[in-house]
């Protein structure tokens, strides 16, 4: 496999943490999103959920109408705790967030809602790799790596 780039690697993490932060809020409620089934683990691998209406008659953990539904939700613990940490910010308040860079050759303005996006966009702009949570780490202001500006993120609440 050829070595990945910085951006690459970036982007690459907020693809899998949103993938993960899908599956949580799915684990989260519990219920199959297809079929509106109770959901259970399937301990033959970890981190595999199925509904429970998966499998043939008479194997099924609840009998009814076949479902084909599960998923993987198998972060590792930092992940796990990273998305447990960006569950308790008061998430509904934000509407977005708002980047400003200020450097001679890079000066935008750009509002992001998703903090993947945000953070590959600024890093393949300028440089800058932005902690995606906790919030508070993200925030203000960040030099650029040679020191020839700055860019800021603000949240933009309502
Ligand atoms: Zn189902």
């Amino acid at each position: 496999m050829p070595r990945m780039t910085k951006q690459q690697k970036i982007e690459a993490r907020a693809k899998r943490m949103n993938m993960l932060r899908k599956a949580l809020a799915i684990v989260t409620k519990g219920v199959c999103p297809a079929c509106g089934t109770k959901l259970y683990r399937n301990n033959s691998m970890s981190g595999w959920w199925q509904c429970g209406h998966v499998g043939a008659e008479g194997f099924q953990r609840e009998a009814g109408p076949h479902c084909h539904f599960s998923f993987f939700y198998d972060p590792t613990p930092e992940e796990h705790s990273e998305l447990l940490a960006e569950k308790r910010e008061p998430e509904a308040t934000v509407q977005a967030y708002r980047v400003t860079t200020k450097i001679p050759y890079h000066n935008y303005v750009k509002t992001f809602t998703d903090l993947g996006e945000m953070q590959a966009w600024v890093y393949h702009g300028t440089g800058v790799t932005l902690p995606t949570t906790p919030e508070a780490a993200f925030l203000g202001k960040h030099k650029t790596p040679r020191n020839e500006g700055e860019v800021i993120v603000e949240a933009v609440r309502q």
